[in-house]
């Protein structure tokens, strides 16, 4: 099953939620992260998790495996405009993992914490039955709203909205298993700054993990509208065309709706429009290149496949 065809179905049963009791479900299963309310203050909550030949390459150092599998997950509270404040993280460990890497992987979880100020709190730790299974690296998030209480969500895109992305987009992740998604720094002060510039103005949000033609169409979906995108103006990294900018996975930069235009650029990182909102209706997601309009809604990084 498709990861998305998997989320569809969770989120099916989301009106459930508000009968089972517990905490106040304020966004339920399927944006970036659920927003809930306990003892009177609202908090987001998220899981993501890394595996071994799927997230990171084999033989990939254990200091850079512990960092993306905390970051991804500050990715997120990015996308929420949020304000990290602490994790848990479960591993589950191949036997044959000598200890020296065991510790890496530790002490990389610890650096990455102090790096993105979100202390790791408890966890697990498991080892596989067989020698040969993957190293997984699971982490959940808690997030508070920033300054200004603003949680931005996936929907409210309208049409007419610019579509705007941070930073540049197509080098996240080569096909040897290298890229920025070992390295990327999340967006979370972006995101603050961008509420702060644009207010009422900023409509939707969404990291890019998934590849931007994806992504683009959470926004769309969420918001029932469709988008289209100019390659012309996709601010593609060294080497990256049009292709790999819409549909290279793992860039981590923040995707947003917004009305009128955005900032050059929030907290040292360049703002770029790439495209706009439109009546939903024929594709979801087009790019327009040239005088031609390319289909991309089914292009983008499933991490389910
Ligand atoms: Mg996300």
């Amino acid at each position: 099953m498709r990861e998305s065809e998997l989320i569809a179905e969770i989120c099916k049963h989301n009106a459930e939620l508000a009968a089972c009791g517990g905490a106040e479900v304020l966004v339920p299963p399927g944006d970036d992260m659920a927003l809930v309310k306990l003892a009177g203050r609202r908090v987001l909550v998220a899981a993501d998790q890394v595996i071994a030949g799927r997230h990171f390459a084999l033989g990939t150092a254990m200091d850079l495996v512990a960092r993306k599998a905390l970051a991804r997950n500050i990715s997120d509270i990015a996308a929420m405009a949020g304000v990290p404040a602490c994790a848990v993280a479960t591993v589950a460990l191949p036997a044959s993992m000598p200890d020296h890497e065991v510790r890496a992987l530790s002490d990389g979880l610890r650096a990455a914490a102090l790096m993105f100020q979100c202390p790791v709190v408890g966890g697990d730790i498991g080892t596989h039955a067989a020698a040969d299974g993957a190293l997984v690296v699971s982490v959940s998030v808690l997030a508070e709203p920033g300054p200004t209480g603003r949680v931005v969500t996936r929907s409210g895109a309208r049409v007419g909205d610019l579509l705007c992305v941070t930073g540049t987009l197509g080098d996240g992740w080569h096909p040897n298993g290298s890229g920025r998604h070992l390295s990327f720094t999340p967006r979370v002060a972006e995101a603050l700054a961008l509420v702060e510039a644009l207010g009422d103005r900023l409509h939707a949000m969404i990291d890019i993990s998934d590849g931007l033609a994806r992504d683009a169409g959470h926004l769309a979906i969420a918001s029932d509208v469709a988008v289209r995108i100019d390659a012309v103006q996709l601010p593609c990294a060294d080497g990256a065309g049009w292709q790999a900018a819409v549909s290279t996975g793992e860039d981590y930069e923040l995707a947003f709706a917004c009305s009128g235009e955005p900032p050059a650029s929030v907290a040292g990182t360049p703002v770029t429009v790439v495209g706009r909102f439109q009546e939903s209706g024929g594709a979801r997601v087009a790019v327009r290149v040239g005088t031609e309009e390319h289909d991309v809604s089914a292009l983008g990084w499933e991490h389910g496949q």
